[in-house]
């Protein structure tokens, strides 16, 4: 057989796929069979022993194999739901499980067929029960990929079953495995014992048992952290040898900047201000990440950098995930532009949501250097954002935003310094490996005067206890946020939204005070209006979704209520929780829900516990592993697709020790023998080749 280029035959020539079922595939992110082979199972079934419905465990994640004997579906008095049950026999026992507002479903399970679910098992009225299990029809016993084996189980989209896809993997895996390339130096492999790629591509789909699979793990993940940390090492040893704007600032112009404000800066902005002119002086750019605990006073160490620009006589920006983020920014650094000593200094605002012509101006403006700070959200890396001179960018709540991104920003300027900021915090471990090319600052310091914020746990049947907490705290002149995890009430999920409680709030419970609804749906205007009268203390009760989340500061509002607080991530929590206690007096943090499991619980006893962030984003990334923490898809190592720097520590040590030689001996990868490792650092970070090139 030749070898083929599996990157670039389309996954429709797979057995089975087409071109109909390879439109479904794209859904999935699979379009030629390359990302077919590396679509990894998201767990996997021991479907070798499926558990005996008499011998489950309450709580746990548990399979289950039977016959489906009886079905029955009700309209719920309570919550007006269709519910549907399906009683499923394996003889040891019965299972109902069962399914909210999916009537569709009952034609699904016909009685006499045998399913698996696979679900946490809870007890309810004395009878087993798994809530929306995930399920599937076997529709033959023998089935070999389905049963009496380990069973992968993929990430789904419509359309697209189990069978349908372990069937096409295994064709796949048979009919292409020999054009495989092997992208793992040999000499690597052979000193840490690793699976050859073949091998791992088998085994990380089908594997016969659990350390084949772990294998298969270890080598995929080695390779993946291996190539990450090149492409890291590469990229730092670039930019450092690039050359930007070096800005000079005199002694008496910094503190101009120190005492323009109405308050001392904490020490901690004070050295990290130092950090950062002393970095920003240097020709070579600036890359830099910026830790702080929300409320910290981050923002006004990036208007440092700004102020700095201004005085080289170059311009600045301020890239933030949300509008309201990002008009927040706005709003203070003007407040600080007009209360200040930087008078002269014009900054601009964009979004998506201008109107062509405001565009256009404001473009224009940005273009012929009459603005100096451009403060907004991904608008501001369009291709219409063209600048004079921008000299210093900042990102801001860098989880949100991924590599492309941020490089696209840089790119806006010839080399200008960055400033990254987080308020997630990672231990120091984790981001040497993770933003080995980044610098790092740390405000670990509160501005002084803040009240405290007391944190109080209280379960959905003491609903009524809250609000009469809240309304206690309204009677005394405080605002109060409620956020719900969702903005309408959702078919799929038996939860409480912001939009009917919004409305149950006004006609009902808090019917003699004034309530506001805001989230993500609606226009700019609306939430400018919104936020604006709630600043204003026009609103008592702000009714939320996460769009609260980051940047919004209303010293008044010192109250939150956070609804279902266990479908939250703890360091959400946090930052939710970071809205109130702006102001000098106390505030009062009421979580409502219960946890759904052991993880739920620690998560729900850490936010209550403590108020410190970075014990917080440890715990969180103890509990979750760093997928779920910084986001699968946005963080700046999205690469990583089965690595886990968490979990596999040692792991990434070694392939850093390995990228460090590479990187040490031969930067640029010129030598001869470095050419097919250059290939692929190309290939999968793309964004890297101008980094190299344009050095
Ligand atoms: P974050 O780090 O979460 O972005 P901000 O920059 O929004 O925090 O600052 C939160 C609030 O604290 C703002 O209202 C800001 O004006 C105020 N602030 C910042 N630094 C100080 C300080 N040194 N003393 C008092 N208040 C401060
Ligand atoms: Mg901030």
């Amino acid at each position: 057989m030749t070898m083929q280029k599996l990157n670039e035959v389309s996954v429709r020539f797979v057995k089975g796929v087409g071109p109909a079922k390879s439109r479904l595939f794209m859904n999935l992110g699979i379009e030629t069979i390359e990302d077919l082979l590396n679509f990894f199972p998201r767990r996997y079934e021991d479907r070798r022993h499926i558990t005996p419905i008499a011998q489950v465990q309450l709580g746990e994640g548990q399979t289950i194999m039977g016959t489906v004997i009886r079905k029955a579906s009700k309209k719920s008095w309570h919550t007006r739901k269709h519910v549907l049950d399906v009683i499923i026999d394996d003889k040891s026992g019965r299972m109902a499980c069962t399914w909210f507002n999916q009537p569709y479903l009952e034609h699904y399970f016909k009685t006499g067929k045998t399913v698996v679910c696979y679900g946490k098992v809870d007890m309810y009225k004395n009878h087993l029960q798994m809530v929306s299990p995930e399920y599937e029809i076997i529709e033959a016993e023998q089935e070999s990929l389905s049963l009496k084996r380990i069973v992968p189980i993929y990430p789904l989209t419509r359309g697209v079953t189990q069978r349908f896809l372990r069937k096409v993997i295994m064709s796949c895996i048979e009919d292409y495995q020999d054009s495989l390339e092997d992208e793992l130096p040999v000499p690597i492999r052979n000193k840490y014992r690793l699976y050859n790629i073949k091998r791992s591509i088998e085994n990380i789909h089908f594997p016969e048992n659990f350390e084949d699979q772990e294998n298969a793990l270890k080598r995929i993940s080695f390779e993946e952290f291996y190539f990450y940390q090149l492409s890291i090492l590469l990229r730092r040893v670039n930019l450092k040898q690039k050359t930007g704007c070096a800005h000079t600032l005199s002694d008496s112009q910094v503190l101009n900047f120190v005492h323009a404000f109405s308050f001392e800066l904490t020490s901690a902005q004070k050295r990290v201000i130092r950090e950062i002119r002393a970095d920003m002086a240097q020709p070579a750019p600036m890359l830099r990440l910026l830790q702080g605990d929300v409320g910290c006073g981050k923002t006004l160490v990036a208007f440092f950098g700004c102020y700095n620009a201004f005085i080289n006589k170059k311009q600045s920006a301020i890239m933030a995930p949300t509008e309201i983020l990002a008009s927040q920014h706005y709003q203070n650094v003007q407040q600080m532009i007009t209360s200040g000593v930087f008078g002269k200094m014009k900054v601009a605002f964009i979004s998506s949501g201008l109107s062509r012509t405001e565009k256009e101006t404001i473009h224009a403006q940005i273009h012929n250097g009459s603005i100096d700070i451009v403060i907004g959200t991904h608008a501001l890396i369009s291709e219409g954002v063209v600048f004079k001179d921008l000299s210093f960018a900042v990102i801001d709540e860098q989880h949100k935003f991924g590599v492309r991104q941020r490089s696209l920003l840089s790119q806006k300027g010839n080399n200008p310094d960055v400033l990254i900021m987080t308020a997630t915090p990672i231990p120091r471990t984790l981001y040497i490996s993770l933003y080995g090319d980044m610098d790092i600052s740390v405000i670990d310091e509160m501005p002084p005067g803040r009240g405290n914020i007391r944190t109080e746990l209280f379960r959905l049947e003491a609903q009524e206890q809250v609000y009469a907490r809240i309304k206690q705290e309204l009677k005394k002149g405080s605002q109060a946020y409620f956020v719900y995890p969702l903005i309408e009430e959702s078919d799929k999920l038996d939860l409480k939204a912001a939009m009917g409680m919004y409305a149950d709030f006004q006609k009902n419970i808090f019917k003699e005070y004034r309530v506001g609804l805001i989230h993500g749906r609606l226009s700019r205007e609306e939430t400018a209006d919104v936020m604006r009268r709630f600043k204003a203390q026009e609103i008592d009760i702000l009714v939320a979704t996460t769009v609260v989340e980051v940047g919004v500061d209303v010293p008044n509002a010192s109250v939150m209520v956070i609804e279902h607080a266990e479908r939250f991530g703890l360091s959400q929590l946090h930052q939710l929780r970071g809205r109130i206690g702006r102001g000098g007096k106390d505030s009062l943090c009421l979580l409502v829900g219960d946890a759904k499991s052991p993880e739920g619980s620690k998560r729900l006893d850490a936010i209550v516990s403590t108020n410190d962030g970075f014990k917080i984003a440890q715990q969180d990334l103890m509990l979750r592993g760093p997928g779920h923490f910084f986001g699968r898809h946005q963080h700046g190592f999205s690469e990583l697709k089965v690595a886990n720097p968490a979990t596999q520590l040692d792991l990434l040590a070694l392939a850093r020790k390995e990228a460090l030689a590479l990187s040490r001996s031969d930067p640029r990868l010129e030598k001869e023998t470095n050419q097919g490792i250059r290939e692929i650092i190309l290939k999968r970070y793309p964004e890297y080749l101008k980094m190299v090139q344009a050095g």
